[in-house]
């Protein structure tokens, strides 16, 4: 089994290539935000509490986040693979990670982390806004999600270089050319 984390700032088109990898290796994907998003849209005690935070462009917290993620990893026992897409967002998730993946026997097998300059996700975001309906994708929101991502986010980049996982991937160009590290990346990783 190959986990997976793929890794990047909001923007940086991790959902866009998670979406090529399910097509490629078929797969199983978690997506904290989507997970969060149908919360909020199901009306649950959770969508509520997470809403509060996601228009704040801040992260939900970690036991939250964490209790989430393990009910539903479950799910995905037999895969081939696993895509974790905007988890883990702290270093406290990326140790968590580990143990919820090593009492089922696995851990992660490679971390993609897509580098994207801030100007080049500003312009994306503000792009996706005008379609994607979501509530954190407008200049104030965007702005205070790159802050959280750059305080927050950026030590899990140093968890798994010290695991020895952590690929760096050039986020910008054609999406396919992304794509192709991206794959390279996956087929030279370990299956777990
Ligand atoms: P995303 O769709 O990954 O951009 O996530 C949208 C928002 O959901 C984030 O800005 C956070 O408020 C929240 N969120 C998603 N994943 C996490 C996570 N792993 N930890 C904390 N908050 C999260």
């Amino acid at each position: 089994m190959k986990n997976v984390v793929i890794f990047g700032a909001p923007g940086s088109g991790k959902g866009t290539q998670s979406e090529n990898i399910i097509k490629k290796y078929g797969y199983a994907h978690f997506s904290t935000g989507d997970i969060l998003r149908k919360q909020i849209a199901d009306q649950t005690e959770l969508g509520k509490i997470a809403k509060t935070f996601i228009d704040e462009g801040k992260l939900v917290t970690d036991e939250l986040i964490i209790n989430m993620l393990d009910a539903e990893l479950d799910s995905a026992k037999d895969a081939k693979g696993v895509i974790f897409d905007g988890f883990p967002r702290t270093y406290a998730q990326a140790e968590a990670l580990k143990k919820m993946l090593n009492k089922r026997g696995t851990d992660v097998a490679v971390m993609l982390n897509i580098h994207v300059d801030e100007a080049e996700l500003i312009k994306r975001l503000l792009e996706r806004g005008k379609t994607s309906g979501r509530s954190d994708d407008n200049l104030e929101t965007i702005t205070k999600r790159i802050k959280t991502y750059n305080e927050q986010t950026t030590p899990v980049i140093d968890f798994y270089k010290k695991e020895g996982t952590c690929v760096d991937i050039q986020g910008v160009g054609s999406i396919d050319d992304i794509f192709a590290s991206i794959s390279k990346a996956i087929d030279a990783a370990k299956d777990l």
